[in-house]
């Protein structure tokens, strides 16, 4: 058995969920407030008997006991996984756990940045050194709360102090070199590598200090400096501020990102705690990756000078890795949100609420600025802006962007459907095979098994992957997390070495097991059963889909009736149970057969 079957097996979603969420009975199941919004009357969840969790509220998501923990703890599945093993009780042989020795040292690394962020705290909160730092805090209305609850730190106007300090602890200075904390000297020798700034630890989403930004304190160049790259430190992959964030990410169901370490402390002074930061950089696809566990809405705040530029390149990586709807909050030019919140907090508010599509931003942008009557001009904006409306996944969505760009450039919209279709990589389409009497191989499949077979087809035989476009199969289609996550992976980038390096050895477990998978001869031997036995899986499980939800919701609707129902949570939940009824119609239509839901 698979250490993975083991955790879904140990371990019971009722006692685990119960510890987030207070769960009352209804009927054979559960239910409580949903833990990932915000809400008053109780849409979540838990089916014991089919180990899985369903919101029914605003934000519609379920899975089973792994989707659960990771979005609870935002973390990823090797996480979930090393967490619930745990929990059960159940010792990862070497083979799952990551290396030992790799993380031993991550964790020792963590532990001196600990010490110090809790030194570099103390020196600026209670020492003569750290005044200076504290008046520059207390000029930028940097609150005593605000301060302690960001451990904010002071480095002083010293060579060796941070060193010798952690040295005392016990760490050697090949050590504090890795957490990049000290700098070695070419003739031998270190020294403290931040020295006279303000301190910012920089967390991760658990809230262990990964790295450190450091600000001067007068006006001299560079203004920040950062840790550098270490085995736990990226500062592409990570957002300042998202430990303290997180919930009220998930309960706003909005992220608002800004640049700076300031602009965060500000917002998250005004009651903004949905606030994090870039800290600098043009957004990245890992803080993209990240944010998506917790909310599919992103609002980026821009400064109006280069919100332009910012805008395309930012929202491509918005929507190449993700389906989220990501808006721009314009600034004012020259301002940053620090100094917008702090003047006036509901001046913030209104930006905020006026924010608009990124996409529309970036089109209204880069046509402001060029002359439509020059083809050199015509062919910059294409050139800007197509890469965008490629990204778009939604096909209404990519005609309207099509559109829009054919009419304000003036030229005619199979000019601009041509130049897209050239920006895509020349991949053949392959022939369907009609999926009728061939489909019993699929047929005889137990239902989770579907899955696993489904993944297997796309993992051996790589060229079946545009039917998963064409078929419309996504991540949803997989109830069990492994799968899903390897599913994401897989269509992400279809080489088995990247996923190989990404995995941890839970998944990889899977992947190998997923990989020898043995196919009959037939399938084997011809391409086009190959098509036909996949285009069935997928329908398969695009019905067992919308048949669970159909399950679930017509079980939660029960128990809401026989208590007199509470009448708009109940319409909600109806009108769903008509749509998902309405899916699996769809579904036997496109399958060809006779609907057996009449
Ligand atoms: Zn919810």
């Amino acid at each position: 058995m698979s250490v993975i079957t083991e955790v879904k097996q140990r371990l019971d979603m009722v006692e685990l969920v119960s510890e987030y969420v207070t769960l009352q009975k209804a009927g054979r199941n559960f239910k409580g407030l949903c833990p990932f919004h915000s809400e008053k009357h109780a849409s979540f969840f838990v089916f014991p008997e089919q180990q899985s969790w369903h919101c029914f509220g605003a934000c519609g998501t379920g899975g089973d006991i792994f989707s659960f923990i990771m979005k609870k703890e935002g973390i990823d599945f090797g996480q979930a996984l090393r967490l619930l093993a745990q929990r059960g009780g159940i010792t990862l042989s070497p083979r799952e756990a990551p290396s030992k020795a790799e993380d031993e040292k991550k964790e020792r690394l963590f532990q001196i940045n600990e010490s110090a962020a809790e030194y570099y705290h103390h020196l600026l909160a209670s020492t003569k050194a750290g005044e200076a730092a504290r008046s520059y805090l207390a000029r930028r209305k940097v609150m005593p709360e605000t301060i302690k609850e960001f451990r904010l730190g002071y480095s002083p106007d010293t060579w060796e102090t941070i060193k010798h300090y952690l040295l005392g602890k016990g760490y050697t200075e090949k050590e504090l070199v890795e957490a990049g904390l000290i700098i070695e000297k070419e003739a031998g020798g270190s020294y403290d590598r931040f020295r006279n700034k303000l301190m910012f630890p920089i967390c991760d989403i658990q809230g262990r200090v990964t790295g450190f930004g450091a600000r001067v304190l007068d006006d001299s160049l560079p203004k920040y400096i950062n840790s550098p790259q270490t085995p736990i430190f990226d500062k592409s992959s990570i957002l300042y501020g998202i430990d303290k964030a997180k919930s009220a990410i998930r309960k706003k169901n909005l992220v608002i990102i800004v640049e700076g370490y300031m602009d965060v402390l500000t917002a998250h002074q005004h009651d903004w705690q949905n606030v994090v930061g870039s800290m600098g950089t043009s957004l990245t696809e890992k803080q993209v990756e990240g944010i998506k566990r917790l909310t599919s809405n992103i609002a980026l705040a821009l400064d109006a000078d280069l919100a332009g530029e910012e805008a395309t390149l930012r929202g491509r990586a918005i929507l190449a890795y993700s389906n989220a709807e990501a808006n721009v909050i314009l600034l004012p030019v020259g301002k940053d949100p620090d100094e917008v919140i702090r003047e006036d907090p509901a001046h913030w508010q209104k930006l905020v609420e006026q924010s608009m599509p990124i996409l529309d931003f970036a089109f209204q942008s880069v046509i402001g600025k060029v002359d439509i009557n020059k083809a050199k001009d015509k062919s910059l904006a294409l050139e800007k802006l197509l890469p965008l409306i490629h990204e778009i996944k939604d096909p209404d969505q990519k005609f309207h962007y099509v559109e829009r760009l054919a009419s304000a450039l003036k030229i005619p919209r199979w000019n601009v459907e041509a130049a897209l279709q050239r920006l895509k990589t020349a991949r053949k389409k392959p022939q369907l095979g009609k999926p009728t009497e061939q489909s019993l191989l699929a047929r005889q499949l137990v239902s989770s098994r579907v899955e696993e077979h489904c993944l297997a087809l796309l993992l051996q035989y790589p060229e079946l992957l545009p039917l998963i476009q064409e078929l419309s199969l996504s991540p949803e289609h997989f109830e069990c997390t492994e799968n899903r996550e390897i599913f994401v992976e897989w269509q992400r980038s279809s080489e088995i070495s990247n996923l190989e390096s990404k995995f941890d050895r839970g998944l990889l477990e899977h992947l190998y097991y997923l990989l020898n998978e043995n196919f009959p001869p037939v399938v084997r031997e011809s391409e086009q059963k190959r098509h036909s036995v996949l285009s069935d899986c997928i329908l398969r499980l695009q019905e067992k889909l919308s048949r669970k939800l159909e399950t679930e919701k017509g079980e939660a609707l029960e128990i809401e009736r026989e208590k007199g129902g509470v009448s708009s949570e109940l319409s909600k939940l109806e009108e769903q149970g008509i749509k998902s009824g309405q899916q699996l119609q769809d579904i036997f239509v496109k399958k060809g057969g006779k609907s057996r839901i009449q």
